[in-house]
């Protein structure tokens, strides 16, 4: 850029309303970084000359959202050791001399979450919701965290069973239909369910009947509002998780590899529930 600011950005196709910009922003500039986050709509035939632009020096790299995170992996120069677990990427750093390494944020942040939420998951059973681009990370991250048993529900059930071997998870995996009665054997020995697929986004669908979920199990809900799962997770006792934090964590960490700076977590935090709010509001 003429200006001197660095540019970063999310690279994705069609991309909506993203939370990135703001949270990410509100981190440049608490650091004082001269750099601007914007949105990168692209579609497929123009990613590899977006992904070349990212050779500038003026840029830091960027964010890779659906439906670019495995492609973009096949356009640099080196990948992080998660990218290889989890055969796609969603962040790109330019490093020095414009080489570009590919890194999955996605699992730090999901990982972290789990973490934190103090959950005992060491030889537990855990039920995931959704085979896409989000239930990559969360199965990794569950079989790192030692789960003796993951069942992976979705509506088109071949998906899961692909994404299952592409993990080299059959070992402890099991593919299902997302259906209440092909889960009805598996939920009450859950001690984790997870929904990642994109149900909940909108009034009070859930993708499974709330009054399965099993007393004592932990509820996380990779949507980023609360949804009629949570609510019901809520209601009955239940810990009940949003997927909030794990998009500021996947960001922060972006940010950290980008800038070379400690993110500014609360900065972070405090952005992404203002634009969320800010969303439902407008919405
Ligand atoms: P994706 O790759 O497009 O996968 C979408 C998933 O949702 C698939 O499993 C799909 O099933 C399922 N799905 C979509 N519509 C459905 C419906 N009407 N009924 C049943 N299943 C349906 O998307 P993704 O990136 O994995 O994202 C999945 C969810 O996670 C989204 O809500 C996204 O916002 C959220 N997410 C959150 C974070 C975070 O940091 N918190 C990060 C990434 C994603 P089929 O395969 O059968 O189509």
């Amino acid at each position: 850029m003429a200006d001197g600011m660095k540019r970063v950005g999310l690279l994705g196709y069609p991309l909506g309303h993203s939370l990135s910009p703001a949270f990410q922003q509100a981190a440049l500039d608490a650091c004082g970084i001269a750099a601007r986050y914007e949105l990168w709509p692209t579609p497929p035939e123009a990613v590899p000359a977006l992904v070349a632009s990212l050779r500038q020096p003026d840029a830091f790299g960027c964010n890779v959202t659906i439906p670019h995170k495995e492609r973009v992996v096949g356009l640099v120069d080196e990948a992080a050791p998660a990218v290889a677990r989890l055969g796609a990427a969603n962040t790109l750093v330019r490093l020095a001399g414009g080489r570009l390494r590919a890194d999955n944020t996605d699992l730090y942040g999901f990982a972290r979450t789990l973490a934190e939420a103090g959950l005992a998951l060491r030889s537990a059973t855990a039920v995931v919701l959704g085979a896409g681009g989000a239930a990559r990370a969360v199965l990794v991250a569950l079989a790192e965290a030692g789960v003796a048993r993951l069942i992976v529900a979705n509506r088109h059930p071949e998906r899961a069973a692909r994404l299952v071997a592409a993990l080299g998870l059959t070992g402890i995996a099991t593919a299902a239909p997302l259906a209440d009665a092909a889960l009805r054997p598996w939920l009450p020995g859950a001690a984790l369910i997870v929904n990642a697929t994109a149900v909940g986004w909108h009034g009070d669908e859930t993708p499974l009947d709330p009054d399965l979920l099993p007393a004592g199990a932990a509820v996380y809900d990779l949507t980023y509002r609360s949804t009629a799962l949570l609510r019901a997770a809520r209601a009955r006792g239940l810990l009940a998780l949003d997927g909030l934090r794990m998009l500021v964590y996947q960001g922060a960490r972006s940010f950290e590899l980008w800038t070379g700076r400690a993110a500014p977590l609360p900065v972070m935090l405090a952005a992404a529930e203002a634009a969320l709010a800010a969303r439902e509001r407008a919405s």
